[in-house]
């Protein structure tokens, strides 16, 4: 049994989205906007996040942008591709395109939590430990100082790693798509981080890309 919440602004599905869940064992709570998403988060923890695209006050996308460490599943339109992958490359677990059937809903539902709770809590690479749950990063056991951009960073490292990513898809996770900054402020950032957890080596500079963390021993 999870604690889910239903982000869709057409009433009747996001109805019998919430019966279908509760149906099954679950506990639901819906919103209609995507503001109203971080009202929800602030009064209780959620387990999963079914996340419509097509939003009033703030889109599916510029929500996802702004939440770390939850999973999440977008909904969108069936001819959408761009979408689908924007959706994806900004994190999220899966997707299901609208019109969807109640059971394919159920079944991708539990598939993202056993998933999630499979997913290591702790992520270790020789002197360096992260608490992907409690967002906290330890050097030789001592915590670290970081702020929310630098953790930003690290976690999509640690998602990714071994795996190059550019300046513009940094920028844009660990700042969101409104920031519109200076990719070069990235840099600065990574620079900071490399010093903190003296990942000089490990975090490898990409030729005219970005950086790749190198964790081919991690513990
Ligand atoms: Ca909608």
């Amino acid at each position: 049994m999870a604690n889910i919440l239903i982000v869709e602004d057409e009433k009747p599905i996001n109805n019998l989205i919430r019966k279908n869940l509760e149906a099954v064992g679950h506990s639901c709570t819906s919103a209609f906007d995507g503001e109203a998403v971080f009202n929800e988060l602030e009064k209780q923890q959620f387990d999963l996040i079914l996340l419509d695209i097509m939003l009033p006050k703030m889109d599916g996308f510029e929500v996802l942008a702004h939440i770390e460490g939850m999973p999440v599943i977008y909904l969108t339109a069936r001819d959408s591709v761009d979408d689908r992958v924007r959706g994806l490359k900004l994190g999220a677990d899966d997707y299901i395109t609208k019109p969807f059937h109640v059971i394919e809903l159920q079944a991708r539902v539990e598939a993202v939590l056993r998933r999630a709770q499979k997913t290591d809590k702790t992520f270790v690479l020789r002197d360096v430990e992260v608490d992907l749950h409690g967002r906290l990063v330890y050097f030789k056991g001592a915590l670290v100082d970081f702020t929310p951009q630098e953790y930003a960073l690290v976690e999509t490292f640690i998602k990714n790693r071994n795996i190059a990513l550019s300046r513009d898809k940094l920028l844009e996770i660990a700042w969101g798509y409104e920031f519109g900054g200076d990719t070069r402020t990235v840099d600065a950032h990574i620079s900071r981080i490399r010093k903190k957890l003296h990942w000089e080596d490990t975090i490898k500079t990409v030729y005219k890309l970005g950086y790749r963390l190198e964790a081919r021993h991690e513990a």
